[in-house]
């Protein structure tokens, strides 16, 4: 059988910085686990902007389409604020998003106990924290027709529209109890039934989806009860589903009740392809960062993290993204800290390649 292969779109700013410090995390994969992969690299954003005139060539789309995932750092910078929109980096990750028919976007909160002073919630209702949001990427609000400004009268009226088919739904609530089955098999669903037909028609799917999940306990709840709940106890969740608008604002405020956003990975699941694997992409939540790019101060966490998603949904090594996890954990543990995560004490922070460095070493003694 031939190894798993992976695309690496390292993009713009600290995209390429925090993506060498994977580099080093899939190579030790390779020697000391045997798990090789068939890695490819190529670009994406500026970078591919500056070499071809076009944030993605269209060979780079078919090698993501081709490949079992693929993995993005980060796209964007002050340097491409100039141009014309159909050419800015940002729609090259668009554009994978969209011919990928990328519909599941999974947005981890996760806690780690030495971090959870950097919470603005209290220690305890974040310590241990480790949810998913699940929120449907490709339709609804942000998609739906009709949209635009038109004049009504003497005045000017903006329009969009929340439409959502049945099988849009289905199958973003399949990918959330898969997920759930995975993890502590409870999902909360979260609309707005009692004042859009949408949300009516998304909890009807959802429960109608959940016969095929006997052993996930399916719970209902009004997104804006659930901003509440996030915030006032979050532990009480394991997996949510929600649609693109709720999920936008849910999975910001979820992610942000763990701290900084050099920690935050990030999954887009598609459907599966014929070797069973989803289609999908992986990446940081956080962009270019170019107030810190080329000075070695970036966090590579959040990208390391996104290729632990990567190992356990797309590659079904579920241990191994754990080590991976429980490496990044005891580096932590241990006070290595970059820039972003010091405290107010103080204290010397590590560069990207040193902070790399301890999790190999974490790696290496988890042997
Ligand atoms: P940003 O996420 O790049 O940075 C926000 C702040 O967080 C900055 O102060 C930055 O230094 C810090 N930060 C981000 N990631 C960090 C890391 N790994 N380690 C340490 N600190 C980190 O957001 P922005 O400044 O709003 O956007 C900068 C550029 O990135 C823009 O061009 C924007 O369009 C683009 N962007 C891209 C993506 C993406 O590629 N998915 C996402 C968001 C923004």
């Amino acid at each position: 059988m031939s190894n798993p292969s992976l695309l690496i779109l390292p993009g713009d700013g600290i995209g390429p910085e925090v993506m060498a410090e994977v580099r080093k995390i899939i190579d030790w994969y390779g020697a000391k686990r045997g798990l090789v992969f068939d890695v490819s690299e190529d670009l994406v954003g500026g970078a591919a902007y500056d070499a071809h005139g076009t944030p993605l060539h269209d060979d780079t789309m078919a090698k993501a389409q081709a490949v079992d995932a693929v993995l993005l750092g980060a796209v964007g910078g002050p340097k491409y604020d100039v141009l014309d929109f159909s050419v800015k980096p940002e729609r090259g990750l668009l554009r994978l998003r969209k011919e990928m028919d990328l519909f599941s976007n999974l947005r981890p909160a996760q806690c780690f106990d030495a971090l959870a002073d950097f919470s603005s919630l209290k220690k305890d209702v974040v310590a241990g924290l480790d949810i998913m949001i699940v929120r449907e990427l490709t339709s609804g609000v942000y998609f739906g027709e009709p949209r635009g400004i038109f004049k009504e009268g003497n005045e000017r009226v903006g329009i969009n529209t929340q439409r959502y088919t049945e099988s849009e739904i289905a199958r973003v609530a399949r990918s959330a109890f898969d997920l759930a089955m995975k993890r502590g098999k409870k999902l909360c669903s979260m609309e707005k039934a009692n004042v859009m037909e949408s949300g009516i028609l998304w909890r009807d799917v959802v429960t109608e989806v959940s016969r095929e999940y006997p052993e996930v306990e399916l719970s209902h709840m009004y997104a804006d009860a659930g901003a509440m709940q996030l915030t006032r106890w979050p532990k009480q969740f394991d997996v949510i589903v929600t649609d693109n608008l709720f999920g936008d604002l849910l999975s910001d405020l979820a992610a942000m009740l763990t701290g900084s956003l050099g920690m935050l990975p990030s999954a887009s699941l598609g459907a599966p392809m014929e070797n069973g694997r989803p289609k999908a992409l992986y990446e940081p939540v956080h962009g270019s960062a170019p107030d810190i790019a080329g000075q070695g101060k970036a966090n590579p966490i959040a990208c390391i993290l996104s290729f632990a998603m990567a190992l356990r949904y797309s590659f079904d090594q579920g241990p191994e993204a754990a080590r991976l996890e429980s490496a990044v954990e005891k580096v932590l543990a241990d006070g290595v800290r970059t820039a972003d995560l010091m405290g107010p004490d103080g204290g010397v922070p590590v560069s990207t390649t040193e902070m790399g460095d301890a999790i190999l070493a974490a790696l290496d003694a988890s042997l």
